[in-house]
């Protein structure tokens, strides 16, 4: 084992709406470390490096990514992994997943619009599964929100406690840089040409700070004393137990508060830890090789079928070429020739330790869930469903080809491409169909074409949103009008409203009903 195998990882994901920044976070990061490498992660937007799979036409065309990858650096003396959450009309059931996969996250907000709601639902994922996750309040040096009532209003929505560990010395749009309120130092932000790898930071004493900028020092040294007295610092035990959220000011797009992310990441995040198996026992970082795939992508070379499974190391180390053992069929997979993709280039990786992420190729027998292992069996629970908001019935257009239309739809629903709903009322020839995004919708119309040779059709329901439903209560609500009850694969009951309002009469009318939240419902 080289260096770099032997250094401890960190494996976060960065939690964020559209436009918050995460592209120019993500690049940002990059230029301050050393690329390791890159498995398709960084969108190919505004004449930034393209992305390095391509996955059928439809991504072609779209000039995205679909794929969630990781991207790999070293920093200090560490090996940090980035692994994307594909947002935009990208958002679908693989972007809660990637959350299965880290060990903290980076909730990046925008100045200027506070939480947003995509936001929030990757947040709910991660407080679900008790990720510790780091707050980065982006485009400081645009006109933005008062920074109290932007801590006070994230409180309010997500429960956490923010703690942070800088504190603006201007107003947002007027940014001189931040109070670090760890040491009392002043980092000094010192405005770069947009792309400049140099780092626009500089570190100054109290003193000092107070004579280059005496009215701004004095208002944030008065904001930092007020956050002490209301106890608003960072507590590593209470930000571990998923109680705090240490917070950090920044200017993504001029690279100032990149590095103190690092350092954050480096200090205060959790390493890879013990990994819980299905039984309750626990597989720790430094026993035989384990991991579980997170994200199964199809199709990425249409000149034979292809299939790319990702998966995070929990355990031991993964050596290209040993043979493992498939968890859910107890078969051998060998990794021989399924070369792992790390780098632009679908170059092999030989070696990866826990947290890492790797690309198995031709991984036909993968799927999202599945452990595989060396050593002593273990088998990891498999990774939770989550809230469908979007529902369409599909059906196949020519009904000579019903059986390949059925097979289709049963494996894209095992692969957990899309949630399959079924009902007595509807019927087999048209099931439901349900998402987390859109996109999970594009992807069954293009596999059942390509792969299937089975063409669908595919309309939309006009319900928004989907509650657990008790079997018996499946009657009562079914009755209800404008509810639909359907059942999952898993068996577990859905009810489907139309939206919030119309679930949230109805429950003010039934209070007896038990209509549970799905996660990130
Ligand atoms: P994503 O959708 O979250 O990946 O967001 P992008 O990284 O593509 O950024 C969206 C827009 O915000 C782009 O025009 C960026 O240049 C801009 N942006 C990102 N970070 C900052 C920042 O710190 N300050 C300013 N002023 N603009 C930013």
């Amino acid at each position: 084992m080289d260096d770099l195998d032997l250094r401890p990882r960190r494996t976060f994901a960065v939690i964020s709406h559209p436009d918050a920044g995460k592209s120019t976070l993500t690049e940002a990061l990059a230029l301050h470390a050393a690329v390791i490498s890159e498995a398709g992660a960084v969108h190919g937007k505004g004449g930034r490096k393209g992305t390095v799979s391509d996955w059928m036409e439809m991504e072609k065309a779209r000039g995205i990514s679909i794929t969630s990858a990781a991207l790999q650096f070293a920093y200090g003396d560490h090996v940090v992994n980035l692994v994307d959450t594909p947002g935009h009309a990208d958002f679908s059931e693989d972007t809660y997943r990637v959350l299965s996969a880290v060990d903290s996250a980076v909730m990046l907000v925008d100045a200027a619009k506070g939480l947003e709601p995509q936001t929030l639902k990757l947040f709910q994922v991660c407080a679900h599964r008790g990720i510790p996750v780091i707050t980065v309040i982006n485009k400081w040096d645009r006109p933005g929100l008062d920074p109290l009532e932007l801590l006070d209003s994230i409180e309010k929505q997500i429960g956490l406690r923010p703690t942070p560990l800088t504190w603006p010395v201007g107003i947002a749009g007027d940014f001189r840089g931040v109070l670090n309120r760890r040491t009392g130092g002043f980092i000094r932000y010192t405005r770069t040409a947009g792309g400049s790898t140099r780092v626009p930071e500089e570190h100054l004493d109290a003193e000092a700070a107070a004579a280059a900028e005496p009215d701004r020092w004095a208002e944030a040294q008065e904001g930092h004393e007020l956050l002490s007295a209301d106890g608003a610092d960072h507590d590593q035990d209470k930000f571990l137990a998923g109680q705090t959220t240490p917070v950090l000011f920044a200017s993504a797009l001029s690279n100032f508060g990149v590095a103190q992310l690092l350092e954050v990441l480096l200090e205060l995040a959790p390493a890879p830890g013990p990994t819980t198996a299905v039984d309750g026992g626990q597989r720790q970082p430094e026993d035989d090789f384990s991991a579980f795939v997170f994200k199964v992508q199809s199709g990425m070379d249409t000149s034979h079928r292809d299939r790319l499974a990702y998966a995070r190391v929990c355990s031991g180390t993964f050596e290209r070429g040993m043979v493992v053992t498939h968890a859910t069929t107890g078969r051998p997979f060998t990794t021989k020739y399924a070369q792992a993709v790390f780098g632009r280039e679908r170059t092999s990786v030989e070696r990866a330790r826990p947290g890492d992420i790797v690309g198995l190729v031709n991984a036909s027998a993968l799927r999202v869930g599945d452990t595989i292992h060396a050593g002593a069996p273990v088998r990891y629970p498999p990774i939770a469903t989550f809230a469908p908001e979007y529902f369409a019935t599909v059906s196949v257009t020519d009904t000579g080809r019903w059986k390949q239309f059925r097979k289709g739809i049963e494996q894209l629903d095992q692969e957990g491409v899309i949630q399959v709903l079924r009902s007595e009322l509807r019927g087999d020839q048209a099931p439901v169909l349900a998402a987390v995004g859109p996109m999970q919708f594009e992807v069954v119309t293009a596999r059942m074409e390509a792969e299937y040779r089975a063409p669908v059709r595919l309309e939309s329901l006009d319900y928004s949103i989907a509650r657990r439903v008790e079997p018996e209560q499946r009657d009562e609500v079914a009755a209800l009008r404008g509810v639909e009850v359907m059942q999952r694969t898993d068996g577990v009951l859905l009810a489907l409203f139309s939206d919030r309002w119309r679930l949230e009469a109805i429950e003010r009318l039934n209070p007896h009903l038990r209509l549970e939240a799905l996660v990130a419902g």
